[in-house]
Order: C-alpha cells, then sequence, then structure tokens
C-alpha cells in the first residue's frame, strides 16, 4: 500500500475542492486534491451553470481568479441574463423577477475545468481517477484511504477537507461519534430528505428562443420546478428538481413530457458536443447550512456543508466561499497545531458571523420549510398573488430589506388579491380553497417573522466552539416556534 502524508487532503474536484485547496496551497501549506474522476473529465459536473457574475471579486473570495476564467469565452456563454421569469401556465401566470445584479450562464465542464488549472497553478498537487472509500482517524480525522489508478493507497493529514458534494459519501465513513470533542459532536449528518434530486439535459433548438436573456423556471407537481436556462439563443439547458421528502418523479420521462408541450422545442435535440455528457442528475442540498461545519481533523464545504439555495438549489457561490473559508481555516489551524472543533471553528465563524452569507441561507431555508408544509396547487395559487418583490426576496435576487409597511402590504394586499381571483375563477384549475389560500397567506406572514429571527440569530453565532450548545438551544427554540405557528405535527417537522 502507497503512503502520502500531507498538510491537507481535499476530496472533490469541484467548486468547493478547487477554491479549498487553491486557498490553502497559496499560503504554502502542503496539498493535495483527490478527485475520482479523470482529468479530462474533471469538470462533468450536473449543473443548471446559472451563477452570480464571476467578474465581481465580491462573490468569490480567495485566489482563483475568476475574472481570468470568466473573460475565456468558452466558460461565460452567456453574460446577458437580467431576470427570472416565473411560468404557471395553469393559472395564466407569468413573473419577471430582474436581477440586481445580473446572473450569468457558463459552460460548466470549461468552467470547472479552468477551475481545476488554477487550483493546479496554486501550488495544489492533484491526483485524479482517485475514488475514496474510507476516512482513517484516530480520535480526530487523520486521513483517508482510496483506489488510485486501481492501486490502494492512503492518504495522511493533519486537516480532511470534506468537499465531495451532497450527500457526501464522507460523511457515511466517519464516526462521528467517537471522535476528541468536549461535549457532543457539533457535526450532524444531515438526513436525505434534506436533499433534492435534479437531472438536465442540454439541447439544441432550430430557432432562437425569446427568452434568450431570462432564466426560466416552471412548478412541477411536487415541490420543485422545472427551468430552460438558455446558453445561446438555440443552445438550452433544461433541467429539473425536486425534493427527495416528496414523492419521487421519474426525472428523465418528466423532462421530456414537458419539453414535448413546448413549441420552440418541437425540434429540438440533445446537443451531440461535450462527450456525451449532456444528460446528466445529482444530489442537491435543500437545506439549511450545517450547524456545524467542523469535527476534529475535518471540515465540510460547499454541497457537503449545505451552502446551497435551500429554494433555488444554487449553490456554486455558496461552494465557492464555503470552499474559500475552509481552506483559510486549515491554514489557520495548522499554525496553531490545533486540529479540534476548537482549532477548525474558524469555518463556522467566518461562514455565519464575518462573510454572512451562509446566515442568511440559513434564515431563508424557513421558506422551504413552509412551502413544504403548504399542498403544492395551494402553493402555486399563492406564488401567482405574491408579489415580485416578495418572491424577489425568497428567491435571493434582492436584498431589500423588510420594512413594517411591506409586511402590512404584503398581508392585506394578498387577501383582496385572493378574493378577486377567485370571483375570476383563475384557481378553478387548481381545485384550491379559499379557506386553503388563506391559511397559506397566514404562513407567509408567520415565515417572514421566522426569516428575521433566524437571522438574527445565526449573525450572533458563536465565536468559538464553547458557545455552540447554548447557541443551538436558542436556535431551536426558534425552530419549535415555527413549527408550532405552521401547526407541523413531528413528521413533518424538517429538522
Ligand atoms: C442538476 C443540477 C442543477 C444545478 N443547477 C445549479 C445552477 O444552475 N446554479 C448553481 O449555482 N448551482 C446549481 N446546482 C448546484 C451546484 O451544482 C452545487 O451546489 C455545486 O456543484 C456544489 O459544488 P461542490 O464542489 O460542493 O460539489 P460537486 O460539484 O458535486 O463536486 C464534488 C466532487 O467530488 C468528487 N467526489 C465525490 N465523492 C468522491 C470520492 N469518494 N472520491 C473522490 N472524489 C469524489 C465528485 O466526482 C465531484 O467532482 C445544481 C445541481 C444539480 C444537481
Amino acid at each position: 500500500m502507497v503512503r502520502n502524508q500531507h498538510d491537507v487532503v481535499v476530496v472533490g474536484g469541484g467548486v468547493a475542492g478547487c477554491f479549498a485547496a487553491a486557498t490553502a496551497a497559496v499560503e504554502g501549506v502542503d496539498v493535495v486534491q483527490l478527485e475520482r474522476k479523470s482529468r479530462q473529465k474533471g469538470g462533468f459536473i450536473a449543473c443548471g451553470d446559472a451563477m452570480k457574475s464571476p467578474r465581481d471579486p465580491s462573490n468569490y473570495p480567495g485566489p482563483i481568479d475568476m475574472d481570468a476564467i470568466a473573460s475565456d469565452e468558452a466558460v461565460l456563454v452567456d453574460s446577458n441574463i437580467d431576470r427570472i421569469e416565473f411560468w404557471d401556465d395553469a393559472v395564466g401566470v407569468r413573473k419577471v423577477l430582474p436581477y440586481e445584479d445580473g446572473s450569468n450562464v457558463v459552460d460548466r465542464y470549461e468552467f470547472g475545468q479552468r477551475l481545476l488549472e488554477q487550483a493546479a497553478d496554486l501550488g495544489v498537487e492533484q491526483h485524479y481517477d482517485t475514488v475514496v472509500n474510507e476516512v482513517v482517524q484516530n480520535g480526530r480525522v487523520t486521513g483517508v484511504k482510496a483506489i488510485r489508478d486501481g492501486e490502494p493507497v492512503t492518504y495522511g493529514c493533519d486537516v480532511l477537507i470534506d468537499a465531495a458534494g451532497a450527500q457526501s459519501i464522507l460523511q457515511d465513513m466517519v464516526g462521528f461519534e467517537s471522535l476528541d470533542t468536549p461535549g457532543d459532536p457539533t457535526f450532524e449528518v444531515p438526513q436525505y430528505t434534506h436533499f433534492g434530486s435534479a437531472y438536465r439535459e442540454i439541447i439544441e433548438t432550430d430557432e432562437p428562443v425569446e427568452y434568450h436573456d431570462a432564466i426560466v423556471g416552471k412548478p412541477l407537481e411536487e415541490l420543485g420546478y422545472i427551468w430552460y436556462f438558455p446558453r445561446t439563443p438555440t443552445e438550452i439547458n433544461v433541467g429539473l428538481g425536486f425534493q427527495m421528502n416528496k414523492e419521487p418523479i421519474p426525472l428523465v420521462d418528466r423532462l421530456r413530457r414537458d419539453v414535448e408541450t413546448r413549441p420552440e422545442y418541437q425540434k429540438a435535440a440533445v446537443a451531440e458536443k461535450f462527450d456525451g455528457k449532456n444528460k446528466l442528475g445529482s444530489a442537491i442540498a435543500l437545506r439549511r447550512p450545517l450547524d456545524s461545519m467542523v469535527a476534529p481533523g475535518y471540515l465540510a464545504a460547499g454541497g457537503a456543508a449545505g451552502t446551497t439555495h435551500p429554494i433555488t438549489g444554487k449553490g456554486i457561490r455558496g461552494a465557492a466561499y464555503s470552499g474559500y473559508s475552509a481552506g483559510r481555516a486549515a491554514v489557520e489551524a495548522i499554525e496553531d497545531g490545533d486540529f479540534s472543533e476548537h482549532g477548525l471553528w474558524e469555518h463556522n465563524r467566518w461562514l455565519y458571523r464575518e462573510h454572512g452569507e451562509a446566515a442568511k441561507l440559513a434564515s431563508w431555508d424557513a421558506y422551504n420549510v413552509a412551502a413544504n408544509s403548504i399542498d403544492v396547487n395551494v402553493l402555486r395559487a399563492l406564488t401567482a398573488l405574491l408579489p415580485e418583490k416578495e418572491i424577489r426576496g425568497i428567491v435571493g435576487t434582492s436584498t431589500e430589506v423588510d420594512d413594517l409597511k411591506s409586511k402590512l402590504f404584503v398581508g392585506a394586499g394578498l387577501a383582496r388579491n385572493a378574493l378577486s381571483e377567485f370571483r375570476a375563477g383563475t384557481f378553478d384549475t387548481l381545485g384550491v380553497s379559499k379557506s386553503e389560500l388563506y391559511d397559506a397567506i397566514r404562513s407567509v406572514g408567520q415565515t417572514r417573522d421566522h426569516v428575521t429571527a433566524y437571522e438574527r440569530q445565526y449573525e450572533a453565532y458563536p465565536e468559538d466552539r464553547s458557545g455552540f450548545e447554548s447557541w443551538l438551544s436558542d436556535r431551536n427554540r426558534i425552530d419549535r416556534d415555527f413549527y408550532d405557528a405552521l401547526d407541523l405535527s413531528t413528521d413533518e417537522q424538517k429538522y
């Protein structure tokens, strides 16, 4: 058996893995990045390919030069997306939600390839064709075992960064309960119901689509959505995702059924380029970021840490900044020689308190909890009624701060609109009753209050490990209060 010793082992060659590995390597730390795919296939990731502007350095911290990556026209295939469109044909709804600071569609393969190249250029040693199949631990995580090119290899390390994506297999391998922690481990492995299942194809049309400068979402019969994200006016990333706590949807057939109804896709075919990788599916985290992303000798980042938007499922940016944070915290722990939860806590602290976006994701998860508690047809009627400003707040395209005035407007305005839409018969096809809709409107109010409560709680995330239990108990109190407000039984409670 070949044995290697490194300061840091990063598992995963996706966004989180590249940001983590590069951040640690530029600080002179010895980093190896392990990826099960070949070098040539690195970057083939199931994705809708939409991301916040790579040109804005405030979106993507760390040494990876996103501007250089985005300057490559093979990567940034559409930088003209200025809005989300939400279509629900059953109720004749078409909502147009402008982006405050734009979104972009990238070629996910080329983007992934450039990230791997940059990580290597910044000093990361990369081992491809390397499948990690065991975690080594002794009071703390001390490395992994893998099969590399068919040969068993052991990689020892001071810090293991788990960037193996949503439903990371590493989390099934670490015995968190057996690690040396001052109390119960702060790291808790997420349940499968906290994930979604998503699938996408890249198709080509004969004629340009009229929504080439928008990204389009449409509701599914279960909680989830279908998307059309144009890469070019004639090349569209079409896909769908749904939450795993609902009845499974046969993704490929369901997508096909949808595409067949669209006039603009009548002559469309799956694109032949990209080495046949035009049909890809994967799990997606649809939960709040983990309460703690650290364990002795171990850090989680990206999909493995749940830094994905819990409503839209967008996770590229969360993977980037949480990867950066993990790399940074690993370096600090190595400098201090402290690989305990306490020594690695900086990862949690930075993400929740200093950078703050993880706190926002955690608070937005309240909308996911509420949406899960509402029948999908009622939710569609509710979405049809919601003002665009409110939806923008939920899907994260607006950062406008709530004020009392807007709160009152939402409650009263929704009820008024509901009445007139019922009179007009708008919701007849959905079979939704007035009382169901009024209950859902009340839930929106309850949810907004709890979003604010969660945000405050996450902003007060403990500076160090010692404050965790007390913080968690306050956070759990908000959970209970929210579940009570939504009248959720124990089985229906997400956490
Ligand atoms: C269909 C779909 C559409 C999406 N659309 C969007 C979108 O439009 N915009 C957006 O921002 N986000 C989107 N997301 C989410 C986004 O893709 C993820 O949040 C993001 O890729 C997470 O990055 P990551 O680096 O954490 O994990 P991943 O990108 O999943 O990378 C993990 C890497 O680890 C490797 N790996 C896993 N296990 C092992 C092992 N045992 N040994 C070695 N290597 C291993 C994998 O091969 C992979 O390369 C979508 C997700 C899906 C599934």
